[in-house]
């Protein structure tokens, strides 16, 4: 019975033989072993690693086992620790106690070291199952926040996100704007070529806009139907609209390669800017408005334009 390679255990032990002694064997069992003679020394080791497993001895000197647990369960760990404890205390009052401090399991010492690993693969299949749980909620929430057509971001995400990078505008007084792009005469490319290629089009657009767009900061959502939000960080609404003539123009110039070949599709934009000084609920919504009125503008002004918002 051996770990999968990976498993990151730390023992916290303040008897230096039998943390010899127990790293030894736990090493045979094909953990990633490494040691803490104290909980403090503990609390140290598990802030700047990555521990999958934590293996503490209950009685030390100093921070005892159940409150190292305690601490743990305190602290934001970016994964979670399963937490075996080690105890010499044999009352119920003592188990209930240790496991309420936030541990997972306990053992009783001397530990028996068949039973031991028996435990720790256990708690492996605890870890098994978390991490699957987590890679499963970490796919949901890429679907939920993600276009399936053209695979950008959705206007659920578009709202949250843009919250997000509203507060950090006003916490470091950076201008935020966003283009509105809405895909010109888009129904007459649906009803001439069909819906299928109406999809190639939506989705070839949006892929030339990443390519004219800020790389890793700025970035394309969509609105709904053929209208996107082009996100743009620390821009105002001049530096937007100059953003916004390059999409345009890098759209125009160039055909969007689709099933019925070449087709030439162009956009209106809107921009405006965030008001750094309004509350950002408030400063989103009137952006968004204004961008929109702007997209209008340019529609009415007879498309294939970039507008900035009066
Ligand atoms: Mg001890």
């Amino acid at each position: 019975m051996s770990a999968p390679a990976g498993f990151r255990l730390l023992l916290v032990e303040d008897e230096a033989t039998q943390r010899m002694l127990m790293e030894r064997l736990l090493r045979r069992a094909g953990y990633v072993v490494d040691t803490a003679a104290s909980g403090e020394e503990a609390l140290t080791k598990i802030a700047s690693a990555d521990y999958q497993i934590l293996l503490t001895d209950w009685d030390m000197p100093g921070m005892d086992g159940a409150t190292l647990c305690r601490r743990v369960r305190e602290a934001d760990l970016p994964n979670y620790l399963y937490i075996l404890l080690l105890t010499g205390h044999t009352t119920t009052e003592d188990v209930v106690a240790g496991l309420e401090a936030g541990a997972d399991d306990y053992l009783r010492k001397p530990a028996n070291e068949a039973e031991l690993i028996a435990r720790l693969n256990a708690g492996q299949r605890i870890l098994r199952l978390e991490q699957s749980l987590r890679d499963a909620n970490a796919r949901i929430e890429l679907l939920s926040n993600t276009d399936p057509l053209v695979r950008a971001f959705n206007r659920r995400y578009l709202g949250d996100q843009l919250e997000r990078e509203a507060e950090y505008a006003r916490r470091h007084q950076s201008p935020l704007a966003v283009v509105m792009a809405d895909i010109d005469h888009f129904k007459s490319i649906n009803d001439k070529h069909g819906h299928r290629v109406g999809d190639e089009v939506l989705q070839n657009f949006v892929d030339r806009v990443r390519t004219l767009i800020r790389p890793g900061g700025d970035w394309i959502a969509r609105y709904g139907g053929e209208e996107f939000a082009i996100v743009l960080l620390h821009a105002d609404v001049t530096a937007a609209a100059t953003a916004a003539e390059r999409v345009r123009a890098g759209c125009a110039e160039k055909p969007l390669l689709t099933s019925a070949g070449l087709l030439t599709v162009t956009a209106s934009f809107g921009a405006a800017a965030l008001d750094l000084a309004a509350p950002p609920a408030d400063a989103i919504d009137a952006m968004l408005r204004d961008a929109d009125a702007a997209l209008y503008k340019s529609k009415h002004a007879g498309r294939n334009r970039v507008s900035i918002a009066a």
